[in-house]
């Protein structure tokens, strides 16, 4: 990449990448200030004329640096801009998904990552960025991205986003969800009620009261109306399930606004992962608390009809799904506008068409884990040794895992890994669900494991492996979230 006189180049050593720049010795000193070098040295080019090289580690300080040249490398407010989200647990697939959404003319969100993910795997919001923005460099991509702090619980994590530059911000306010709600009787419902935190919600239980019942909304929906009507029992349903969780959102977003003064960022608020489907009634009241709270949604994330498992194909009726989703689409239209966010989004084939159709225009899409699985693919098809040691590690500890996933898997249906030979292995544990799931969820498991020595147990192995074959491992996650996008209804550029 050129910038003036001074060439900046991308090398790597052993493991590590690194950042060369060369120039003029003048120009190069100027450089020096802002990159800070651990080799320096001249050259002489066959004109004759000196220049000088430094070579530079790829750490947080150059990184920083390397985004105020090349303002390319950082992430950008989206707003409405439709989009895929894609996670790179490992840090080396990014420039796979640039790959991808360049050919499908997607805009990217990049350094997907739940704080969860981030604990699981060890690395700080900061160092999955910094991954990100040396990809976007090393791809020469200019087309903008953005970066999701996903499923962020606490301002604690709010602030350790913020401070590593995310645009993006999904609050996930599940833990104030109330999900006994769905089945209390009303008198406790009518306590609980009581014990709301009014003061946050900005009004008394009684104004609350007035604001929703004996009313009919009118939502348009393609030529008809979808009537929202609350009943005392509907809404009090509703309030308890949600209002807390929406004062903890508001809480969040209002924090949000005070890190970033005038500046501005994506905001997106997850119910995703209730045990209920969320109704079209909820919905509406979640968007019009946020609303009269004054929070502004660029998308939202929803429990959908259906099963969002891991990694594996969407459960349930097509028919009711893509009846329930043009509902919600109708109410986000609306409300908002704000995009329908899909979380768990990758693998589920047979809704895409659907989600293409009906929210094209207004969808977020995620998908994190799935990357992942690309890369042991990889693995798999390169040191079959390796591989079969990565399952057998990970069925010892897919019960611990599993636990904070919904998953059907069936370990009965997964053969020892010693049983399968090589060229069996792809099909056996990449292709068919079990597998797929299995390997799924103890990610962490798998990148954290050490040696009683400190040292990585397959870490460095399965590192080693995707750069020996860099090129291979980007085809592999392209062409995988190139399906995705292909299935949505996008087509590829020439
Ligand atoms: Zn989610």
């Amino acid at each position: 990449m050129k910038d003036g006189e001074l060439t900046f180049l991308l090398i790597r050593e052993g493991q590590k990448r690194k950042l060369v720049i060369i120039g003029p010795t003048e120009r190069l000193g100027e450089a020096s200030k802002e990159f800070t070098a651990e080799e320096e040295g001249g050259l002489n080019t066959e004109e004759g004329e000196t220049l000088r090289y430094r070579i530079c580690p790829c750490n947080h300080q150059n990184i920083e640096a390397l985004r105020r040249r090349f303002p390319y490398t950082k992430p950008k407010v989206i707003g409405l801009t439709p989009a895929i989200g894609m996670g790179d647990r490992i840090g080396l697939a990014t420039p796979g998904h640039i790959r991808a959404a360049v050919r499908f003319g997607v805009f990217p969100v990049l350094a997907q990552q739940s704080i969860r993910e981030m604990i699981r795997t060890g690395r700080t919001p900061r160092e999955v960025l910094d991954d990100v923005s040396v990809a976007v460099f090393q791809e020469g991509y200019r087309g903008g991205f953005s970066a999701d702090a996903d499923h962020l619980k606490t301002i604690e994590d709010v602030e350790a986003t913020f401070k590593a530059g995310y645009t993006m911000y999904t609050i996930d306010p599940s833990d104030y969800v109330d999900g006994e709600a769905d089945s209390d009787d009303l008198e406790t419902l009518e306590a609980k009620f009581k014990r709301l935190p009014w003061d946050e919600l900005g009004c008394s239980g009684e104004e609350f009261l007035k604001l929703y019942l004996d009313k009919s909304f009118k939502v348009p929906a393609g030529g008809q109306t979808l009537e929202i009507k609350f009943s005392r029992e509907s809404l009090l349903r509703a309030a308890v399930k949600y209002s807390a969780a929406i004062a903890h959102t508001v809480r969040l977003a209002r924090h949000l606004q005070s890190l970033f003064k005038d500046g501005s960022f994506d905001l997106e608020m997850s119910v995703d992962e209730t045990e209920n489907p969320t109704t079209p009634l909820e919905h509406f009241f979640i968007a019009s608390e946020l609303r009269r709270l004054g929070v502004k949604v660029q998308s939202l994330a929803l429990r959908y009809v259906g099963r969002f498992e891991k990694a594996i194909d969407y459960i349930g009726d097509l028919k009711e799904f893509e009846r329930t989703l043009r509902e919600h689409a109708f109410i986000a239209k609306h409300m908002g506008p704000y995009k329908l966010s899909v979380h768990s989004g990758s693998d589920k084939f047979s809704i895409y068409p659907i989600l293409g159709r009906v929210v094209g225009g207004m969808l977020h899409l995620k998908t994190s884990g799935t990357s992942y699985l690309e890369a042991l693919r990889l693995v798999a098809r390169h040191d079959p040794k390796l591989f079969r040691e990565i399952v057998e590690y990970s069925l010892g500890c897919f019960d611990r895992d599993r636990r904070s996933y919904h998953l059907t898997t069936d370990l009965s249906a997964i053969p020892n890994p010693r049983d399968v030979p090589d060229e069996e292995l792809e099909e056996v544990f990449l292709n068919r669900g079990d597998g797929r799931q299995l390997l799924h969820v103890t990610y962490g498991s798998i990148l954290t494991a050490k040696r009683s020595d400190g040292s990585w147990l397959f870490k460095d192995r399965i590192r080693s492996i995707l750069i020996e074959n860099e090129e291979e491992h980007y085809e592999l996650v392209a062409s995988h979230l190139g399906r995705h996008m292909k299935a949505l209804g996008l087509s590829e550029k020439a």
